[in-house]
């Protein structure tokens, strides 16, 4: 299931060459993934044909693009928009003259996200991903900061509409160039028009139809005046690599909450973009039992705990997201993840990285928690 990694590497991927972008044209061929629309498709395709696309957004592992003067589009709809941003530099372009652009947003064959434009995957691409990986996270620090278009004095109003885009299990968004093949598993596709890179598809691919695309009014946030988040997220609390996020209103709500500390982790509402492994992964180097009650975790523990979670994902990111393969699943119901650089998660029967005794795995919220029982006991405050 793609997670805060992987799904900031799809939002790095669509940014160059949807910011700025109009667009032309919509087709739903699923309308099942349409769900969390409030609307028909053609209310769908009616509102999206003719708007502008801004810098896509992200919120924990919830993407969404905003729209720019969507109501009233204006007259020359085909220039390009003054204020928006270029693409980060540290993308690259499509390559002219490329007969199959084919951009490899979330899963490529060898198992790296190339987060890049390529024609097919190869070594280069692996070294690739690396650089962008740098630029996705300071990219991302300047999209949740505010610094985007919505502030922007000379640059188009958002309107108070987003698309917002949930992958769900196996969703993807795949960059095609116009007139490409249409794949089977293609829901949903927008045709775009940028003022750099001319015309490009936008294919929302979802397998297991999970994922979904919808509009979605854009709502203020609590917690810092003139930034927006749909409506769908606006529950969704901070995530932790958000240069917004509040260290110490997280450790006071945690150590309020009556549970345990992975439960807590997973809740969305409390901290989001943290999935069943990479909190297994942070409990692992934070040498915190992943059921060890919240109100007996104490605050230097609980800062090395989120020190972890940051760690982990910023590792994840500069890998390109943690590479899954949606197409396969192991015997726990979830993504088959690359395990190389794991220490606890899927690692059960392995000798404990620090102290060499079995990861051992136990039931937890109908998934799995992995876990060294020697190094990671349940303690008094
Ligand atoms: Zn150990």
């Amino acid at each position: 299931m793609p997670e805060l990694p992987e799904v900031e590497v799809v939002r790095l991927g669509l940014a160059p060459a949807v910011t700025g972008a109009t667009v032309t044209g919509v087709t739903v061929f699923d309308e099942r993934s349409l769900r969390r629309h409030d609307g028909s498709s053609e209310d769908f395709a009616s509102r999206l044909v003719g708007a502008a696309l801004a810098e896509p957004r992200r919120r924990g592992k919830f993407l969404w693009v905003p729209l720019a003067r969507l109501k009233t589009p204006p007259a020359g709809l085909k220039t390009p928009l003054a204020g928006l941003k270029p693409p980060p530099a540290g993308l690259k372009p499509p390559p002219a003259g490329l007969k199959t652009k084919e951009f490899l947003a979330v899963e490529a064959p060898n198992g790296v996200s190339s987060g890049s434009w390529a024609e097919t995957p190869s070594f280069s691409d692996t070294g690739r991903a690396v650089s962008d990986a740098s630029v996705a996270v300071s990219d991302a620090s300047a999209a949740v900061s505010g610094v985007g278009p919505a502030e922007s004095e000379s640059g188009p109003a958002e309107s108070d509409t987003a698309l917002v885009v949930h992958l769900g299990m196996s969703g993807q968004v795949l960059l095609r160039e116009p007139g490409a093949e249409v794949g089977r598993l293609t829901r949903i596709q927008l045709d775009i028009e940028h003022p750099v890179h001319g015309e490009l598809r936008v294919d929302f691919v979802d397998q297991r139809i999970f994922g979904s695309m919808a509009l979605d009014d854009l709502v203020p946030t609590a917690d810092a005046p003139g930034e927006t988040v749909p409506s769908q997220v606006a529950h969704i609390a901070r995530d932790p690599i958000d240069p917004a996020f509040d260290d110490d209103l997280f450790f006071a709500r945690l150590a309020k909450r009556n549970t345990g500390v992975k439960r807590a982790m997973l809740d969305q509402t409390l901290i989001s973009g943290i999935g069943n492994i990479y909190a297994d992964e942070a409990l692992w180097a934070a040498r915190i039992h992943y059921d060890q009650p919240t109100g007996a975790l104490s605050r230097p523990r609980a800062k090395t705990l989120l020190a972890e979670v940051r760690l982990v994902l910023g590792k994840a990111l500069a890998e390109g997201g943690t590479s899954f393969d949606a197409q396969y699943l192991n015997v726990n119901g979830e993504s088959g993840y690359f395990s190389h650089s794991l220490n606890a998660y899927g690692q059960q029967g392995q000798p404990c990285p620090r102290c060499g005794r079995p990861i051992v795995r136990e039931q937890f919220m109908n998934r799995g928690s992995h876990f060294c029982a020697h190094c990671q006991r349940v303690r008094a405050a």
